[in-house]
């Protein structure tokens, strides 16, 4: 069924707090029939926005649970249709017999993944980059995730990109109006002198938002730290040391790690995946030297490489575009000496770990913060990388024509085009099916 169909007379509803059994529990319902399920379920609607404790009654008058209600009457609800929350008590028996009396009357049925969101969105509540700062909210695990995400759910990229669009359009007047009305004579032929000036001031901030979005993926996404080094120079060893848990596999076999093994870290709030990988060297065994490729693969993505090198061994030459740190290992073995020109750590007896930590998270503060200037990246998605560089394209091409103007008139409505596809106030429904498939019901 198209997703226009299903919309705009189907009652929706969904368990939306996390897995039961719980305290409480928060079923969710949206709605032309919402109001008319509550005061089914509790006897009659509780006044707008103020919760109300009620007994939840089934259609037979078999008492369920004793619930608080929340009536949310449209437009003022987060899909913008009539909403209801039920908070009931957090118990797989209770949520059943609520979802199951609410499914059975007509024109009422579970919710889709996304489909709460996808609704607040076609209501006009949310724009595409505020879904995606939700969905990424619910995601966060770290406090840098969470002040990026709640800032695009709450519309601070919108309000950027809104600026631009309006802009654009501003600069497509001037040229339009042109167009339009060039043998009038009340409009000046030549295009206002600060023209090419605002043109390029927009490139500029164009240009350095696209250059604030892998910062703002290394929010988003994590900044990714690879251990490489020959087997056993003690790889496993550190990463165990450093996640404080015993996930890699340490052992004297040399090649046991053969897949890359990736750990999530909070490091100074930021989020930092720490992958172990298979020692570096030629071997005939097929499945390790797939290993061998998979690290090679994971340094070439990585944000940095630190390479384990016990004292005494020769540093492996080691090719990636970004950091790369020799980190001399087992200093704690006096068999295998330490040269002073590199960071020494024993895995075993935490020589040197604080330094290795303290160096890890000024690394990745800076490259989290680089061009923020305090404040959160709200770029930070593949999406808002390609729409973004579009959007420059067309406006140095708009430059490159600044006098014709058909060719200037055009670019900039393509540039426009590009910023509103972001909002998605243009093209929106592909974004929408990928968007929604990844989150989860309830939302
Ligand atoms: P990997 O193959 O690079 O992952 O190396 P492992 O972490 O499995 O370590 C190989 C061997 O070196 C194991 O026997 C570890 O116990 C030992 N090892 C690792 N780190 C240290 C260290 O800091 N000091 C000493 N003495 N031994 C270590």
């Amino acid at each position: 069924m198209a997703a226009a169909d299903m919309h705009h007379h189907d009652t929706i509803v969904a368990l939306s707090s996390g897995s039961v059994p719980s305290g409480v529990a928060v079923i969710r319902l949206s709605g032309p029939k919402a109001g008319e399920v509550l005061t089914g379920l509790a006897g009659s609607l509780p006044s707008p926005r103020h919760l109300a404790l009620r007994q939840i009654t089934g259609h037979d008058s078999r008492e369920i649970d004793e619930a608080l209600v929340a009536w949310f009457p449209a437009p003022s609800s987060f899909t913008g249709e009539d909403c209801v929350e039920i908070q009931c008590h957090g118990s797989a028996a209770v949520v059943s017999a609520i979802l199951r009396e609410i499914s059975r009357l007509p024109d009422c049925r579970l919710a889709d993944a996304g489909e709460f969101s996808r609704r607040a969105f076609e209501n006009g509540k949310l724009d595409l980059t505020q879904v995606e700062g939700l969905g990424d909210l619910i995601a966060a695990q770290t406090e840098t995730q969470r002040q990026q995400a709640l800032g695009r759910m709450r519309g601070r990229l919108s309000e950027l990109l809104t600026d631009w669009r309006v802009q654009i359009i501003d600069l497509r007047a001037e040229v339009e109006a042109r167009l339009d009305f060039s043998d009038e004579g009340d409009v000046a032929d030549a295009l206002p002198h600060d023209f090419v000036q605002n043109l390029d001031a927009l490139a500029g901030e164009l240009k350095s938002a696209i250059r604030d979005v892998a910062v703002g993926r290394i929010v988003r996404d994590g900044f990714r730290v690879t251990l490489a080094g020959a087997p056993n120079a003690g790889k496993s060893t550190l990463m165990n040391a450093l996640a404080q848990s015993d996930v890699a596999i340490v052992t004297e076999i040399a090649g046991t790690t053969r897949d890359v093994l990736e750990v999530p870290l909070d490091i100074g709030g930021q989020l930092v995946l720490l992958a172990d990988t298979a020692g570096l060297r030629d071997t005939p065994d097929v499945v390790e030297a797939e290993g061998v490729r998979r690290a090679q693969r994971r340094m070439a993505e990585s944000d940095l490489v630190i390479v384990l090198v016990p004292g005494g061994h020769p540093v492996p030459e080691i090719k990636a575009d970004c950091p790369v740190w020799i980190v001399r290992s087992k200093s704690d073995r006096s068999d295998q000496p330490v040269s002073g020109e590199c960071l020494a750590i024993s895995a075993k007896t935490g020589f040197g770990m604080k330094a290795l930590m303290a160096e890890l998270q000024s690394l990745v503060t800076r490259q989290a913060s680089a061009a923020a200037k305090g404040e959160a990246v709200l770029v930070s998605r593949e999406r808002d990388r390609v729409l973004l560089s579009e959007c420059l394209q067309h406006l140095n091409r708009a430059r490159d024509f600044h006098e014709v103007n058909e060719l200037l008139a055009e670019e900039l409505r393509l540039a426009g085009d590009a910023i509103g596809r972001m909002t998605g106030v243009i093209d929106a429904e592909h974004v929408l099916d990928r968007l929604f498939a990844g989150f989860c019901i309830g939302k």
